[in-house]
């Protein structure tokens, strides 16, 4: 850090805390200002379009500095953290009125990425988690944490992949390690921008040993620990509404791997990146904004235990069919405020009236969302009733304590009831009765005295009295009044009343002030005490809210209770549909269709046009499995699903632009992912594999692939294709089905039906795609000629037919017409390298075609055919 002149003591105090802030942006309060200098000062004025200015401008060596207003700063701090960076606020500790010396200052808080909790607009739905890791062998031990609610998770995961998948789920933008992280994992964290914080030191702390009680596993604990550290490090206060770890199996959620959940756009669009068209959209209905984020959760972690998830059915169907019941629940609902979060800033501290406010209307509605319950209930709401607990003593304390609009400072007064604390009544009476009070004071002073003219005055030295004139002064009784001051004509008198009521009128307004920050402290205080049950509450009405949503989306989009059937693994879908795609494209146009694998077929293979609906009938088959796992109804006519234990996917042709990878590498780590991983309980949803390179190479890997897994992995699969060839695979692979979507031509074009149909495809009608498609007439035309002779030529000859030559310039794609030779199916590269024809025997071929055999005798013919013989020996 530059320091050529000798600093002065503030700059002194300065670079002494930002020495331990080196990575974080170091707001630097000065009076009305936060104050940034040197780098943070350059950097900063760039990121946040301040002006850069300099401090002692006249020295040799001027302070770059820069600086915002301290009721502004808020903004500037979402903007900095927003991009990923830290800021470190750094406060007067004292007055700097009352302070002797320099002003104590002090960081209260690091912000970071990791751990905003003051939400955005629209973000109320979102949770925001920092994560942890701690590194032991080949345990990852793993941690997450938001802030906002309090919610603490962990578990070991065994692989990096999986830790990786983990965290792009999470969608972590800070993440806490120790030293145990590996250069491999650094590495990892380092290709996905994650912010990386360390935190080497652990201290014991009492909200860390009650975290980790339930943990059994030391990386485990060790990244809890680690999290927790970091937490009481940025965050510089006791944070009780942590709860404790709760750990966690992925085994026991259906596996969705990073790229089966972006595939199938469940929670953000492929596309756009936007909410709409997901499946998120389409289930949420939620009235709450705990709602909103259970329900998110809920999408990327179906379950896998049918118990659990027929106990989510029961609910749905209960509510599906109380019409009334649900009305009522969700207009309760409805006005319940983010309870979580409320809990969270009761325990950060960072509460005002208005919060309480909230909590209290969100209490009231308690009751009402129990009695409804109740009378629907028949053992299924057993677990969500239990844990509606109205928190009445926190209700009642509001309400008797708070005003009903209050104000949004806590520091300025207008936000206790009267009646709630007798002195701040008293205070408060001062205030507005002063006036009255001294008033009447005057008037029965003197109607006792019988002095006309005694009147009560103020001035700031004296402060209130009474005075009397001169020449009534003879009237007033010995000892009355307290002598204060004398004028020319007039006594000034004081009484003991007086002096107190005095100390009241006067202080009243700042008192009150204070009095009523302590109170709201107070009341905060004991708001905290219950803050467990207001989680606990918080939590129950979130399931009840995803559960309503279920019910309202089961209605709406007529949605059937899925059978699950772990047993027979059978998988029968009746009049089935895509929720999604039926939803944008309307109920009228969809065409339904069944998807039947019952337990000996194993492998769907689909072939159709393009545009014809492949794709939208293997993601439907995915969201409707994912939807029965979460407890939802699916959409169908009638549904009988196993269960399974992971879903794999390759579908569509997105490039990893976040990492940089190709299609056909992306395409092809999909893939293995999935043949590594899947069991013989998992869903393989693989969409026109193999399209991402070169014809034959493709095709040879599709096939391979699905031998594979017919005939190692076993799980269900559904496999599109558009290499025709493939279809024959039904005679040698026992449990793999043909099954195509109809399309039909209708003078000349192409109609498609959505149709699923057994059986394969009769063509791939490309060039039909590429009519509707609009291109020109004459070059679809060539594409036809070309289609018929390669449909009426042997695969091996293929390229000696000189009409489907290409057209265009060969040298342009010299391997082309060789690969047309390779047959993938039949012999070897090859043997049928030599069925093309040399020159000679093109020449010979010419001949034979030319001969004119009927004005030829049989010797001359004999004669003819040696020729050809000799000059084809011939070396
Ligand atoms: P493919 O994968 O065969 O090329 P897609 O699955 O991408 O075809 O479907 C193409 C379009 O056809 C979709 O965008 C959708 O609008 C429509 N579509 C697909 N399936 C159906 C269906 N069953 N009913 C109505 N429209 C459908
Ligand atoms: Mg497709």
């Amino acid at each position: 850090m530059p320091q050529k002149t000798k600093n002065t003591p503030m700059m002194e105090q300065y670079f002494n805390v930002k020495k331990q802030y080196q990575d974080a942006f170091l707001f630097y309060r000065l009076g009305d200002f936060y104050e940034m200098f040197y780098d943070d000062a350059i950097k900063g004025s760039q990121i946040l379009e301040l002006t850069l200015t300099q401090r002692n401008k006249n020295a040799q060596d001027p302070i770059p500095m820069c600086g915002v207003p301290h009721h502004a700063a808020q903004n500037y701090i979402d903007i900095l953290v927003d991009k990923g960076y830290k800021v470190a606020i750094c406060e007067q500790m004292e007055d700097p009125k009352l302070a002797k010396g320099m002003v104590k200052r002090e960081v209260i808080q690091l912000v970071t990425p990791g751990t905003i909790i003051d939400e955005k607009a629209g973000e109320a739905k979102e949770n925001n988690y920092l994560t942890a890791l701690h590194q032991k062998g080949n345990d990852y031990g793993f941690a997450y944490v938001d802030l906002s609610t309090g919610e603490l998770k962990s578990t070991v995961l065994s692989s990096l992949a999986a830790t990786e998948n983990e965290i792009l789920s999470l969608h972590t933008k800070e993440i806490v390690l120790d030293k145990s992280a590996s250069d491999e994992t650094l590495k990892m964290l380092k290709k996905l921008k994650i912010l990386i914080s360390h935190q080497e030191e652990v201290k014991q702390q009492a909200e860390s040993s009650y975290a980790v009680q339930d943990l059994t596993r030391s990386s485990e604990i060790s990244a809890v620990e680690h999290l927790l550290m970091y937490l009481t490090v940025t965050q510089k206060r006791a944070l009780v509404h942590l709860q404790k770890a709760v750990h966690y199996e992925a085994s026991h959620f259906l596996k969705l791997d990073h790229y089966a959940k972006r595939n199938l756009d469940l929670l953000s669009n492929t596309r756009t990146g936007k909410k709409s068209g997901t499946l998120l959209w389409l289930l949420d209905s939620t009235r709450t904004a705990m709602g909103g984020r259970l329900l998110k959760q809920w999408i990327e972690r179906p379950l896998v235990n049918k118990q659990k998830i027929e106990a989510r059915q029961e609910k749905v169907l209960s509510l599906l069919n109380h019409y009334f019941e649900r009305s009522s629940l969700q207009e309760a609902l409805t006005k319940v405020y983010d309870l979580e979060r409320l809990a969270g800033r009761v325990a950060f501290g960072s509460i005002n009236g208005r919060d309480l406010i909230q909590l209290k209307t969100s209490l009231e509605n308690v009751p009402q969302i129990r009695y409804v319950l109740e009378q629907l209930n028949e053992g299924q709401f057993d677990d969500i009733l239990e844990q509606l607990d109205p928190v009445e003593e926190v209700a009642d304390l509001i309400e008797r304590a708070i005003v009903e609009e209050p104000s949004i400072s806590v520091t300025e007064g207008n936000l206790i009831k009267k009646g709630y604390d007798a002195k701040l009544d008293e205070y408060k009476d001062a205030m507005k009765n002063g006036k009255k009070w001294l008033a009447q004071l005057e008037a029965t002073e003197r109607e006792q005295t019988g002095i006309h003219n005694l009147k009560i005055g103020y001035n700031r030295v004296f402060g209130y009295y009474i005075e009397i004139t001169k020449a009534n002064l003879t009237r007033l009784p010995q000892d009355r009044y307290q002598r204060k001051q004398t004028l020319t004509n007039a006594e000034r008198f004081i009484t003991p009343e007086l002096k107190e009521k005095e100390d009241l009128i006067l202080d009243a307004k700042n008192k009150a002030t204070e009095l009523e920050y302590q109170l709201f402290v107070e009341i905060r205080e004991q708001v905290k005490d219950q803050i467990k049950r207001l989680q606990k509450l918080a939590h129950g009405l979130a399931q009840l809210d995803v559960i309503q949503s279920f019910a309202v989306v089961s209605e709406d989009a007529h949605l059937v209770c899925p059978e699950l059937d772990n047993e027979k693994h059978t998988l029968k879908i009746e009049a089935g549909w895509h929720p999604v795609v039926e939803k944008v494209v309307g109920r009228q146009s969809y065409v339904p269709n069944d998807i039947l694998m019952l337990p000996d077929t194993e492998v769907l293979l689909i072939t159709g046009p393009n545009m014809s609906g492949k794709s939208t009938y293997m993601r439907q088959l995915a969201l409707t499995v994912i939807m029965a796992q979460m407890g939802c109804f699916v959409p169908a006519k009638k549904a009988q699903l196993p269960i399974f234990d992971q879903i794999f996917t390759r579908i569509g042709a997105a490039d990893d632009l976040i990492s940089g990878e190709s299609t056909f590498m992306v395409e092809m780590k999909e893939a293995n992912e999935a043949l590594k991983n899947a069991s013989a309980n998992s869903l393989l949803l693989f969409d026109e594999l193999g399209r991402g390179t070169a014809t034959y190479d493709g095709m040879a890997l599709a096939q391979a692939i699905i031998e594979y897994i017919h005939n190692n992995v076993h799980a269900k699969t559904l496999f599109s294709t558009h290499y025709h060839e493939l279809t024959v695979l039904d005679k040698s692979l026992g449990h793999l089905k043909n099954i195509h979507v109809g399309a039909v031509e209708k003078n000349g074009e192409l109609v498609f039906l959505h149709k699923i149909e057994d059986g394969p495809a009769d063509k791939s009608y490309g060039i039909h795609v590429a009519k509707l498609a609009g291109m020109p007439d004459n070059l679809i035309e060539r594409a036809s000629i070309i289609l018929d002779k390669l449909e009426d030529t042997p695969v091996s000859n293929k390229a000696a037919d000189e009409k489907i030559k290409p057209v265009i310039d060969t040298t342009e794609t010299p391997n082309m017409l060789e690969e047309e030779q390779l047959s993938l199916f039949g012999g070897s590269q090859i043997a049928n390298k030599q069925v093309m024809p040399t020159k000679k025997q093109n020449k010979i071929i010419n001949e034979i075609e030319d001969v004119n055999l009927m004005s030829m005798t049989p010797m001359e013919v004999m004669n003819i055919v040696y020729k050809w013989q000799e000059e084809l020996h011939k070396k």
